[in-house]
């Protein structure tokens, strides 16, 4: 499983590395990014939670 944020749409709200802190955090950027590729097998559940409670839909788990 692979996670991808796109960052043109990510607003950085800080949600994604709240519900995944194994698969993403914040970056200099101000926008979140991925920290695990590929995502650990005990963080996939996690990943998907937070694509989809990603406000802006910048996340995409696959
Ligand atoms: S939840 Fe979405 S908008 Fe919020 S920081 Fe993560 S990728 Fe960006």
């Amino acid at each position: 499983m692979k996670a991808d944020v796109d960052k043109d749409t990510c607003i950085g709200c800080g949600l994604c590395p709240s519900i995944a802190p194994d698969v993403f955090d914040m970056q200099d950027d101000g926008k979140a990014g991925v920290i695990a590729d590929p995502v650990p097998n005990d963080s996939e559940d996690s990943a998907k939670e937070a694509e989809e409670n990603c406000p802006v839909n910048a996340i995409n788990v696959e």
